[in-house]
């Protein structure tokens, strides 16, 4: 599984139109790098002059899904053999993504790993992790199956429009004077006495809001994607068939509604939040 994530934003949704850019990636640490950036802003490595990356006219990708766990993954054409990157499953069959209807990627988050770096953070793991590892298993084994995978992400945006009403209550005292008696006989005293006083107040509340990412992968359920935060937002770009060449990437599974209820409910959850802590 990969570090990096497929984002489709909700169509619908006024957000900002970000700029098309030529988008290169880094050569030591396979970041994504714009065209007239000198340095890669995730490693500093000097980057060379400005080239347009070449755009196949061909559709790079091929569709494959597994018969044995369901997933259902792009990978670049010049991949010949095929094997499910997440069961391990050579019983794949390809299929053409026009007949399934879905919707393209709209941005991308480009990795900011390299298959080495990756490798060697995943054996380090398991050297520090022996008691997980099955005594036969070698690490070497499993790290020469470590693929990288863009996996697919929904984001929305949601305008909350909120009305709230409080009741304020401010305390003041007064003096009271009673009886009561002591040692047989009437007495008057006094006391100091809490009084509160309320009054309604009411107001509104807007506020936008998006930056949450819910995973368009049944491979990958929520409390697990909530843990990879936060995501590398700031990386993200326009979606060009190209990102593709040399990684595979996942078709999304939860669709369009079923995320969309998810983003509702968090950004409800959010909406009150911020209503109480007013
Ligand atoms: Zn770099
Ligand atoms: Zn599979």
């Amino acid at each position: 599984m990969g570090m990096s994530q497929v984002i489709q934003n909700n169509p619908t949704a006024d957000d900002d139109e970000m700029p098309v850019v030529a988008t290169i990636v880094c050569p030591t640490c396979s970041g994504i790098v714009e065209a007239d950036d000198k340095f890669c802003p995730y490693c500093g490595a000097p980057q060379a002059a400005p080239q347009k990356p070449e755009q196949p006219s061909a559709p790079p990708d091929r569709h494959f899904r597994c018969k044995n766990c369901g997933a259902e993954v792009a990978v670049d054409r010049s991949q010949r053999s095929y094997v499910c990157p997440f069961c391990d499953s050579t019983y794949v069959v390809e299929f053409s993504p026009e007949l399934t209807g879905r919707q393209q990627p709209e941005f991308v988050i480009g990795f900011a790993v390299t298959p080495e770096k990756a490798r060697e953070i995943f054996e380090r793991w398991l050297n520090e992790n022996r008691w997980f590892r099955p005594a036969d298993l070698k690490a070497a084994a499993l790290s020469e199956k470590l693929r990288g995978i863009y996996i697919p992400f929904w984001s929305f945006s949601m305008l909350a429009r909120s009305t709230w009403q409080a009741m304020i209550g401010e305390y003041w005292y007064r003096t009271e004077t009673y009886t009561t008696t002591e040692n047989g006989k009437t007495v008057t005293k006094t006391r100091r006495v809490r009084e509160t006083e309320w009054w309604p107040l009411a107001g509104r509340h807007h506020q936008f809001h998006n930056g949450y990412l819910i995973s368009g992968s049944r491979g990958l359920p929520q409390e697990l994607a909530d843990r990879i935060t936060p995501f590398h937002l700031a990386g993200m770009r326009r979606y060009e068939p190209y990102f593709l060449a040399g990684w595979a990437c996942e078709e999304y599974t939860i669709n369009r509604e079923q995320a969309e209820a998810i983003s509702r409910q968090v950004f409800e959850q959010w909406e009150r939040n911020e209503v109480a802590a007013f």
